[in-house]
């Protein structure tokens, strides 16, 4: 699709027109009540790609009121799961046609690869809505075995109206990680797409009114945090908060959670991920991985691997290594398919990376690779390797969330472990070894939501996802997030006819 522009390559051809740019409220899309208005930004230029309508607590107040009205009194929660299926399957079919246009839509948005967002992210959020459709029809409670006569059964119905909170590193994931299990459930819902990255967000919304989601089942409202979104977390006649961001931002939304309605909250927080390479694995594979585990996605990820600790004995070797893998890395427009890595989200981002790497250099790290922005205008950051890094430096504590590797030095298996686990996070982590007992001990001594042995970012729909520690509570992904939309119901009646035991 790439034009050829005075002997260069152009790939504005794949920008998408934006259709969809005001709140999506009981079906309907409307202008914000105060009429107020934001600019969503291409990363790869600093310049407004559209101009959003404004959420803020009004604009949450209805649209709650329209899920609430379409889970009291609506079809969804009432219909038989497989026809709630039916409906979802019909939503995946129609992401499935548009695949192309929502990928470029997150990577005009997001500064992904529109290369991943076409191969990967789209069509794994259509496969996240089946598997979920796929469940929506088993949700069983139990027969329980009482200790006297009675008889008593669980029921699992939907936890009510929801409020989703999400970021931006991946705008359809993140939403789909949310709202398909939600749907399954029979709840209804309120969704705040970061305010970096509305656009699928509302395309997704137009979507589901064609696959024929009952009005106020989704309602998406794009806006600010500490406006639409800390609206979402103190209401009053929401029943749980769904959320996905930073370890600061989820202490607030639990607090104000705390402190309206005592509504459940789940929290998938930030992360600092240790990867763990040891002696006895094949370096160059061990080097592919480890550059993947923190430069992959611009290392906007929250399980990026962005402490890397390496055994001795292999030590030089990989190094020497990393630094040639990091020098034939291509930093550029994520519409070109020849490129592996797009820009930063934002200028706040940008800005935030390249001081950590200031800092890095101040705390006396020595930068192996990279350490510069790059082009004149767009958020670009090459790939950039500390060595010679101490656990107590911020660049070795802090989650970047940026192209940003620390590569560390180990003696001994204890060793390993303990500084892996010397971190406030417990997101994920990663171990490369030949060894079923190193891989064992391991595993099961690291202090992580999920473990990946000789493999990284090995997500699955099917697999729960979520952190131990400051990095948050509750899962993601797998039947464990469905089950975060349930409450269970006890019901319970006398054998013989007796009502009193
Ligand atoms: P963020 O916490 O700044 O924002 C996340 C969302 O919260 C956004 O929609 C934002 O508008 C909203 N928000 C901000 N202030 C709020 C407030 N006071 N009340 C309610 N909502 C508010 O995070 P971010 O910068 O968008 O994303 C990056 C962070 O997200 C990183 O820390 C990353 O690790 C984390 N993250 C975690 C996971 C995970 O699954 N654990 C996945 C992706 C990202």
């Amino acid at each position: 699709m790439a034009n050829h522009c005075n002997g260069k390559l152009d790939y504005s051809m794949k920008l998408p027109t934006i259709k969809f740019t005001k709140l999506f409220i009981n079906g309907e899309f409307v202008d914000s009540v105060s009429g107020g208005t934001f600019e969503t930004i291409d990363p790869r230029t600093g310049e407004a790609i559209a101009i959003v309508a404004e959420g803020a607590k009004e604009d949450i107040d209805l649209a709650v009121k329209a899920a609430r009205q379409a889970f009291d009194h609506g079809p969804w929660s009432r219909m038989s799961g497989s026809e709630r299926a039916t409906i979802m399957m019909k939503f995946a079919d129609l992401i499935d046609e548009n695949i192309e246009e929502l990928a470029a839509l997150d990577c005009v948005d997001a500064g992904k690869l529109f290369s991943m967002g076409k191969a990967v992210d789209i069509p794994q959020v259509a496969n996240c809505l089946r598997y979920y459709a796929g469940a929506a029809d088993k949700i069983h409670g139990e027969v329980l075995k009482m200790s006297r006569p009675l008889f008593g059964y669980t029921l699992r119905e939907p936890i009510g109206v929801v409020g989703h909170i999400i970021p931006w590193n991946f705008p359809s994931t993140m939403f789909f990680m949310k709202v398909a299990p939600a749907m399954a459930a029979g709840c209804t819902m309120i969704v705040k797409p970061a305010e970096q990255t509305p656009l699928s967000a509302l395309f997704y919304a137009h979507l589901a009114k064609q696959a024929g989601v009952p009005d106020g089942v989704i309602n998406v409202v794009p806006g600010f945090g500490p406006t639409a979104g800390a609206a979402i977390s103190s209401h009053m006649d929401i029943d749980k908060v769904s959320f996905t961001g930073s370890t600061e931002v989820g202490r607030k939304v639990m607090q104000a959670a705390a402190a309206s309605n005592l509504k459940p909250v789940s929290l998938e927080l930030g992360g600092k991920s240790p990867f763990l390479v040891f002696d006895d694995v094949d370096v160059d594979t061990a080097v592919e991985l480890a550059f993947f585990s923190t430069i992959y996605n611009k290392g906007e990820v929250c399980v990026a691997a962005s402490r890397i600790f390496v055994q001795e004995d292999i030590y030089d070797e990989f190094v020497k290594k990393l630094a040639e893998k990091a020098k034939g890395w291509k930093v550029g427009d994520p519409f070109d398919p020849t490129v592996s890595q797009g820009p930063q989200v934002d200028k706040q981002q940008f800005e935030k990376i390249l001081s950590y790497i200031e800092i890095g250099k101040k705390e006396g790290a020595t930068l192996l690779t990279g350490g510069k922005a790059l082009n004149s205008k767009g958020y670009y950051i090459e790939p950039t390797i500390f060595i010679n890094v101490r656990d107590d430096m911020a660049i070795a504590r802090d989650e970047i969330f940026g192209p940003v590797m620390s590569v560390m030095k180990f003696k001994t298996i204890d060793e390993a472990i303990r500084r892996g686990n010397d971190t406030k996070y417990g997101l994920a982590a990663g171990i490369m070894t030949k060894s079923l007992d190193v891989a064992n001990t391991v595993s099961r001594s690291l202090r992580a939501g999920v473990i990946w042995i000789n493999c990284y970012f090995a997500f699955d729909k099917d697999c729960p996802f979520g952190g131990f520690k400051m990095s948050g509570f509750e899962r993601d992904n797998g039947l464990e997030a469905l089950h975060k939309y349930l409450q269970v119901k006890s019901v319970v009646t006398p054998i013989h006819n007796s009502p009193w035991l």
